[in-house]
């Protein structure tokens, strides 16, 4: 039989996730599996959690790792405290705020959005205006918005949030392993992120949290979870406690990775990994500029990790990312949405973030472009 994994390139991944992934995470994928309920594979669990934790900088006991990708763990912070009628409010500034709406939607919330132009930050006066005299259960807002480029401040935003009562829930995503996490001292409630991003991990976890609040929220619903595989409640009873039950057999083999990736993360010192993707991106961006290009987002609200770049008007964006991939073994993104066409996005995320390969994809990306 035939089998294509024999022909697997080496891919540089510099697109908006997965990211490269570190040999030993590769290794530990292949350690040999064990059950869910082994005593040690509870000990490798409880060492995920308290290594999560530290990456979030959370003291919330309801940190978990999802078996799902990131979008997974946005399911899982809206299915657990939505009820529906629920009033909601959705910040969008991009793809994975249309996402969320449409999310908090199905569940029967009441959503409310409030827009801000892509490529554009989130703007807390706005958000504080907004809620006014008003009451919503929940706020959410993305911290890093993979398909624009932007940060928006979500500190700021948190405070704001705090202040109306409601609760604060954060997509990291993209920002986690990247630039600073700081779920406690944010205020968040609830908060997602995945795997394959700055985390460096392959797709298929999606770590998240929930604060005491959020918990309470939990605890006070009406109706039962409307999501079985997603209920917190008990998902937490297999991830937490002296007496672990089965929910559903946990991704052995992708947890080995994950907890693999943490430990990674937290060898080299989250500090030195937010001044790795720093110096990469200062380095992308100063070789882009160089060529004559533009970044989409203004230097004050660009993210180190995604890097949206205009193409340039006679140029055929997909036909460069086609031939980024199969000359060069580089992959870029596309542009999505209202910016399909109009930017790539290049990601420098987690093991990718290293000026080495800025350099290869700039002088790959030179030659394309006949520079
Ligand atoms: C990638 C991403 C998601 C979705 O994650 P998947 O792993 O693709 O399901 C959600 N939010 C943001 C900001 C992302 O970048």
């Amino acid at each position: 039989m035939k089998n294509l994994l024999d022909h697997m390139e080496d891919v540089l991944l510099m697109g908006p996730g997965p990211s490269c992934v570190h040999e030993a995470v590769y290794k530990a994928m292949a350690t040999r599996s064990i059950g869910h309920m082994d005593f040690y594979f509870i000990e490798i669990m409880d060492e995920i959690k308290a290594l999560l934790m530290k990456t979030l900088n959370t003291q919330n006991r309801l940190t978990v790792p999802v078996s799902g990708t990131g979008s997974a763990g946005m399911e899982t912070c809206f299915v657990n405290l939505i009820e529906p009628g629920d009033r909601v409010l959705v910040l969008i500034n991009g793809v994975f705020g249309k996402r969320m709406e449409d999310v908090a939607g199905r569940l029967g919330a009441q959503v409310e959005t409030l827009e801000f132009e892509w490529g554009t930050p989130v703007i807390p006066d706005k958000v504080a205006e907004k809620l006014k005299g008003e009451r919503f259960k929940i706020v959410s807002v993305v911290h890093a918005e993979t398909s624009t480029g932007v940060e928006s401040p979500v500190e700021e935003i948190g405070k704001i949030v705090t202040q109306h009562g409601a609760l604060y829930l954060v997509d990291t995503v993209t920002s986690l392993g990247g630039i600073p996490v700081e779920a406690d001292r944010w205020g968040v409630d609830a908060l997602y992120s995945g795997s394959q991003k700055c985390l460096s991990c392959p797709p298929g976890i999606a770590p998240v949290t929930f604060s005491d609040r959020a918990v309470e929220a939990i605890g006070a619903r009406k109706s039962k979870v409307p999501n079985w595989y997603l209920d917190m409640n008990m998902v937490i009873q297999y991830w937490d406690g002296a007496n672990r039950v089965y929910h559903h057999t946990a991704p052995i083999n992708m947890l080995y990775a994950f907890y693999q990736s943490l430990l990674l993360i937290h060898e080299e010192g989250l500090m030195s990994i937010f001044n790795r993707h720093r110096n990469a991106h200062d380095r992308l961006v100063a070789g882009l500029e160089k060529m004559g290009l533009q970044m989409l987002v203004a230097p004050e609200y660009r993210l180190p990790m995604l890097n949206a770049v205009k193409v340039p008007g006679d140029i055929d964006e997909a036909a460069v990312r086609v031939a980024l991939r199969k000359t060069h073994k580089i992959e870029i993104g596309a542009g999505l949405g209202p910016l399909a066409g109009k930017i790539w996005r290049i990601g420098v995320m987690g093991h990718t973030a290293r000026v080495e390969n800025v350099d290869r994809l700039l002088s790959a990306l030179k030659t394309e472009l006949g520079g």
